[in-house]
């Protein structure tokens, strides 16, 4: 055998090893996770140059990584048969920083201000990690050119490395690990598989330890779409989300663009947490090229997509950043938009093409989208086109979008207009109505009472505003049509409306002449803002019902042309008790109308004194 050659690690090498060794690592089995990365890319790397190369070393060896594990000699062997090293590949992969993540670690290490223990952890080290748990580490290798020699790799991990030639090696890397006696525990057969399990279930080739096959599942994600059969997709998700049954959608997507992803994501058939069961996980792992990162990462999806099942894979992601730094990297975050994004745009386009299949989706998971609409900013205009109501221009049960609603808008309809109620029925025999459909006006029936408060942080849609059509921020044009019945003269209005102003003081602010009835008596429009109907109706929907609500006053509009406004006007000159009786009772059936009527217990008592007039014969 020939004399080994000596290498002094480079000064920048030093370094990141020095750190590495030193710091306090908490998780020291990554290492294990990054040798079968590295395992891992050396076989994808052989298995594309086979793609073009017809001369290759041993090539009847298969694409797999072994863990051999020996605890009498506290050893830990991983081998691959990958695409090898020679001595100058050698030199520069394992004597010098290789890994991209190590640079930017030193960088960082050299600018200013930054605390070298923030700093550890939030940067892969690559092979170095190695180094964390073993008093020397041999690297066997031999690359793939059949020209090439056998070479061992020694360090220590301390000043230096020798590369010395070596007999018998087949193609591939062998890394023999001689651990420290206080990490014996990587020694262990079921500690190793327990590893192997965790981070690389998902590893595209065959992971064994000690001869037993370990990892399952290829990874599937990173295969083109046209050569996956439906029931692969099927087994994985069931694999990957515990489910018994097939998803309702799935989102298989790759990117080169700002960020390299490679995605499958799937919706799960049911809402477990509709059907009351506990709160949803997200449970999209985090994987860099097939190796887990996080299974489940706390802040890659917003809140609201808490349902997605799947795995997102990303090249662009340091290999072992620790959980904790990943929670907040910038990274994360981008990544996450890309995705939450992509996913958006796969529901919009879902609700074209398989309108019954998005319906669905809407029926459990739309409860979380208007969360979405409500809480978080970004994508609310994303969100707001995939929102379905039901619609004055939808028959009973059928749901339509804001999209779909502008397209149909009145040339004249300047707003997207909705009515909150308990059901439909309720909203269709309220005064609202009429004045709008009289106008040819859709108007959205909202009958969750979450929905007004997710119209309301909308506010708006494609530049129009939304509003509830029982606020006065909805301006009417006077009707062309003439008014049926006769209106009661202007001087009479005057007097009627400044004398149910000054009798209901304490629950009125303003008596108008509606151009919004019709067929109704009265009704009570909202004012805008706190205090406005919607906003007391949401108050209401949040304090639960037992929850106080401050007595606040609402515009109270009367009919001219309805016989009932006649009647009172009579009724105030020849005997102002009873009208005083029949003005409140107006006023609480109009209330009632807009849901709005906070004790009905008021009400019953003034009912019971109106019977009484009535009855007193
Ligand atoms: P990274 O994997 O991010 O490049 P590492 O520090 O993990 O950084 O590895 C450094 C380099 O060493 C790799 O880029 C690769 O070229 C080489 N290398 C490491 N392990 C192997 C292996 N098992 N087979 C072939 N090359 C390897
Ligand atoms: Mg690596």
């Amino acid at each position: 055998m020939t004399q080994a050659t000596t290498h002094e690690f480079k000064a920048e090498t030093k370094q990141v090893l020095d750190i590495v060794v030193n710091s306090l690592y908490k998780d020291k089995e990554i290492f294990v996770r990054e040798l079968i990365s590295n395992a891992s890319d050396a076989l994808e790397k052989l298995r594309r140059t086979q793609l073009t190369e017809k001369d290759i070393l041993d090539d009847n060896l298969e694409l797999e990584i072994n863990l051999s594990t020996d605890d009498s000699a506290k050893q830990l062997i991983i081998q691959d048969f990958g695409i090898g090293m020679t001595e100058e590949e050698l030199v520069k992969n394992l004597g010098t920083i290789a890994h991209s993540g190590s640079k930017e670690f030193l960088n960082a290490l050299q600018s200013e201000g930054e605390k070298n223990e923030s700093l550890i952890g939030k940067f892969g080290v690559g092979f170095y990690s190695v180094f964390m748990v073993s008093d020397s580490v041999k690297a066997y290798t031999r690359t793939w050119q059949k020209e090439g020699e056998g070479l061992c790799w020694e360090s220590d991990g301390s000043g230096g490395y020798s590369i010395d030639k070596t007999d018998g090696q087949r193609r591939g890397t062998k890394i023999v690990i001689q651990l420290k006696d206080e990490f014996e525990e990587f020694s262990k057969e079921d500690r190793i598989k327990d590893i192997v399990k965790k981070y690389s279930a998902f590893v595209q080739f065959p992971v064994s330890v000690n001869g037993e096959k370990v990892n399952t599942v290829d990874a599937i994600w990173l295969r083109s779409k046209s050569e996956i059969k439906d029931e692969e997709y099927e087994e994985f998700y069931k694999f990957q989300s515990n489910d018994y049954d097939s998803p309702l959608m799935r989102l298989h997507f790759s990117a080169d663009a700002p960020l390299e992803i490679n995605s499958l994501l799937f919706v799960p058939k049911r809402n477990m947490e509709k059907m009351g069961m506990f709160r949803s996980e997200n449970k999209v792992a985090l994987h860099c090229r097939k190796v887990l990162i996080d299974a489940e990462p706390k802040s890659l999806f917003p809140e609201w997509l808490r349902f997605l099942k799947g795995v997102v894979d990303s090249s662009d992601i340091p290999l072992n950043v620790s959980r904790e730094t990943m929670q907040d990297s910038e990274l994360l975050k981008k990544l996450g938009q890309v995705l939450t994004k992509r996913f958006l745009r796969f529901l919009n386009e879902q609700a074209k093409k398989e309108e019954d299949t998005f319906l669905e989706f809407w029926k459990e998971y739309g409860v979380l989208l208007k969360e979405g609409v409500a809480t978080d900013f970004t994508y609310k205009d994303d969100l707001a086109k995939l929102l379905r109501f039901e619609s004055t221009a939808a028959e009973d049960g059928k749901l339509t979008g804001l999209e779909a609603y502008i397209d149909r808008m009145a040339a004249d309809q300047k707003d997207i207009l909705f009515l909150y109620g308990k059901n439909r029925k309720a909203i269709e025999s309220g005064p609202y109505l009429e004045a709008l459909q009289a106008r040819g006006y859709e108007v959205l029936l909202l009958t969750e009472p979450v929905d007004e408060y997710v119209m309301q942080s909308l506010r708006e849609f494609k530049e129009k505003k939304i509003i509830s059509a029982d606020s006065d921020e909805l301006k009417l044009e006077k009707l062309d049509q003439e008014p049926t019945g006769e209106a009661l003269d202007e001087k009479a209005v005057k007097k009627l409306s400044k004398w149910i102003k000054q009798s209901l003081e304490d629950r009125v602010s303003e008596v108008e002449t509606g151009e919004r009835l019709i067929n109704s008596p009265v009704c009570v429009v909202g004012e805008d803002g706190m205090g406005g109907a919607s906003a007391r109706r949401i108050m209401k929907m949040m304090q639960g019902p037992e929850g106080e609500m401050p007595a606040s006053k609402v515009k109270f509009q009367i009919n001219p042309n309805h016989a009932i406004i006649h009647g009172l006007f009579k009724l105030m000159e020849k005997d102002e008790p009873t009208a005083l009786l029949v003005a409140n009772q107006l006023l609480d059936n109009a209330l009632a109308s807009a849901n709005l009527l906070d004790d009905p217990r008021e009400m019953i008592a003034r009912s019971y004194q109106t019977l009484e007039k009535l009855t007193t014969v």
